[in-house]
Formats: structure tokens, sequence, C-alpha cells
């Protein structure tokens, strides 16, 4: 794990508590959070067949996840079903017995062969309910849930509805659950973003040009941060910081006094200033001496072969979500803090706000003289 640990002042509790973790019942701090963790019900249902799916926006390495579910199922001895098209999937009864082979030679896939969805449906009442007479006629006993903050909200609600056993595994570009260092298809999406900055670097010092580089991150800006200081980027600007134009301006002069050659300016999409096209008019307006280009990023960081980080990450929790199940586990998230496996309550991972980490800032702020 190379990337930079929002929680590392976290680490010792953690690792203490995950050490403990199946034994006990525990309470543990989280970003100002209390987490209960309770000892998996000993009269809990056995599993024999469960349902997989991918939801929401797709990330690499979310294939790695099925395989590994499906694969850590029939090594238990648990019949799994993919199911296509996220929740639209289950409302519409798509759905196939997947096998050992079924998922061979998808590790190294970008996208979720099973598909996904944004379901309007599910969001109804009368979705989920079509959605729960398939999950019965099909004799699931469990549903395992790939995707970010939204699908995990819909398995919640379904999973209290109808007391059906569901297990998230986070699998979103965004990095923005708590309950997880890491989410599935950050760490290519991070190395994808600082790629092209790499690129973008190789022309903006040819010309002396100032650049800005547009990131995904609609609420969140770890992307940012990451392929910021990866790519060394002169600023970066996210949507949870309220940083002013006047501040960036300053921070452009400070490099040009320096000699500067090249400078890049990471913008995550959601941030308050506007769009990186916005940000750039306003920049020129008082530095009409830099020659300033713009590049926005978009889809190109959803796609591409999964990062060793995130094909083992992906492994780890489809591995662990199955084990989870057949402890008896329910309405959790499974992810990695410190490295080791955590079951965190699904409505706190949703509910908790994760941080960026202020000494990123500050590393970032000292390295961009
Ligand atoms: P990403 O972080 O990549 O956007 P996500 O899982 O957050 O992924 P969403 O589009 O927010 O993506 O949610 C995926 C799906 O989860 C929705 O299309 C819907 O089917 C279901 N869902 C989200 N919120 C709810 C809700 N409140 N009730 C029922 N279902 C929901």
């Amino acid at each position: 794990m190379t990337l930079f640990s929002s929680f590392s002042s976290y680490s010792a509790n953690f690792q203490t508590i995950a050490g403990l973790y199946f034994h006990t019942t525990q309470t543990f701090y989280f970003e100002n959070t209390i987490f209960e963790c309770f000892e998996p019900s000993l009269m809990a249902k056995e599993i024999k067949k469960i349902g997989v799916l991918t939801s929401g926006g797709d990330a690499p390495g979310m294939n790695a996840a099925v395989r590994a579910v499906v694969r850590a199922s029939i090594y238990y001895g648990i019949e799994v079903y993919g199911i296509y098209r996220g929740y639209d999937g289950l409302i519409n009864d798509k759905m196939e017995e997947l096998h050992v082979r079924s998922v061979s030679n998808i590790l190294s896939r970008g996208g979720t062969f099973l598909l996904s969805a944004r379901s309007e449906a599910f969001r109804t009442k009368e979705g989920r309910a079509k959605a729960y007479e398939n999950f019965k006629a099909r004799e699931l006993d469990a549903l395992v849930v790939i995707g970010g903050d939204g699908s995990f909200t819909g398995a919640d609600i379904f999973s209290q509805e109808y007391d059906v056993p569901v297990i998230g595994i986070p699998g979103t570009i965004d990095n923005d659950l708590a309950g997880t260092d890491y989410t599935i298809g950050f760490d290519t999406a991070c190395n994808t973003a600082r790629e092209a900055i790499d690129k973008i670097r190789d022309t903006a010092s040819s010309h002396d040009r100032l650049f800005f580089i547009e990131v995904m991150g609609r609420d969140a800006g770890f992307i940012a941060v990451n392929s910021a200081i990866g790519g060394g980027a002169v600023a970066m600007i996210v949507p949870e910081h309220n940083w002013s134009i006047d501040q960036l301006i300053k921070r452009l002069r400070k490099g040009a006094a320096n000699q500067k050659a090249s400078n890049v300016v990471i913008i995550a999409e959601g941030c308050k200033l506007g769009n990186a096209y916005d940000v750039a008019a306003k920049v020129k307006e008082q530095l009409d001496y830099f020659d300033i280009r713009v590049t926005v990023l978009g889809h190109l960081q959803r796609g591409g072969s999964p990062t060793t980080m995130d094909r083992v990450l992906a492994s780890r929790l489809g591995v662990a979500a199955v084990e989870g199940l057949r402890d008896g586990q329910s309405k959790v998230m499974v992810g990695v803090i410190n490295n080791r496996i955590t079951y965190t309550p699904i409505g706190e991972a949703i509910k908790t706000v994760k941080r960026l980490d202020d000494d990123e800032f500050r590393i970032a702020k000292i390295l961009s003289i």
C-alpha cells in the first residue's frame, strides 16, 4: 500500500481492535464517530446460495471483486448467482449461476462484466418488492453489493425491509467511503490521472505553460489530492476546501518569482470556484502573462486495467465478504483499515464523512515552492 492514508493517526487503535474483532463486541472511534461492531450471531442461517451485483459508477477492479466472490463462494460450497445491471437485474430477474470458469480472464479487465446501472425503480417500494420476489423465487440467502454509497443506501433499505442478509464491497473510484482506507478503483484512477499529468507536464515545460487539469470528484477531493502530489502540481483545489482565486494567484506568483518553468494546477470537478475553464478564466484576468491551457480528464479515469493494488484489494474484500456472510455478518461493509479486514455497519459507512488528510495539503504546499 503506497497511497497516503487519511487515517494514519488512528493506526494504533485499529490494529488492536482489528485483532480482537471476532472475539468481543467492540466500540471504536473513527474520525470522531463511534462504530459498534457486534459479534456475528451464532444462530445465523446457513448461507447456501448468494447473489452478487455491481451497481452505480463502474470502477476498475470490480471484475476482480466479482471473481473473488465467485471463487470464494464455490470454495466454501456456496452457489453463486451473478445479477446483471445492478438492482435492475434483481427487479427484472436477469441473473445466472456463475462457476469457477465463468470468471476466468477478468482479473485484468476494467469495467464490470456484470454490467452496472443506476436503477430508478429500486428507489421505489414497488421496485424493491419485485426485487424481493425474485430474490425469494431464486432461493437466494444473501446479497453481495459492489458499489458506492448510493448502492449501499439501497442495500441497507432492502435489507431492513425484507430482513435479507447483505454485505457491501466498496467499489468506487472516489474513495469517499468511511470504514475503509481505500475503495476499489481509486488507486487505478489516481494512476491514470497522474500518468496524464506527467504527459501534460512534458508539453507544459516545453512552452512555459500553466495547465489546469480537471479530475473526477464531485463531492470528494481524494483523486485530486493524490494525483496532485504524485504529479507534482503547484496547487490542488478540492470540493472540501474554500480556496480563493487570490490564494491561487499568490501561489502562482510565488512560483513565477522562483523561476518555476511549468505549472500544473489540479482541480476536482466539484470544486466551489467552478470548473477548470472557469478557474482558468479568473486566473487569466489577473495573470495575463501566463500562457494558459485546460485539460478535462473525464471518463478516462474510470477505465483501464486495474493496478496491482486494486486487484489485491478487490480479491481480499471479495473473499472477506463471503467469509463474513458465513460468519453471520449482515448489513455491513467490508473494508481494509491499516491493512486489516474490518466490517463496518453499512449505515455508518454511508453516514460518516471521510475527511481528507490536512497533512497532505501541508506537504503539497512545502513541495510547491
Ligand atoms: P458512485 O459512487 O460510483 O456514484 P454509487 O453506488 O454511489 O456509485 P448511485 O447512483 O448513487 O451510485 O447509486 C446506485 C444505485 O443505488 C441507484 O441507481 C439506486 O438503484 C440505488 N440507490 C441509491 N440510493 C437509493 C435509495 N435511497 N433507495 C433505494 N435505492 C437507492
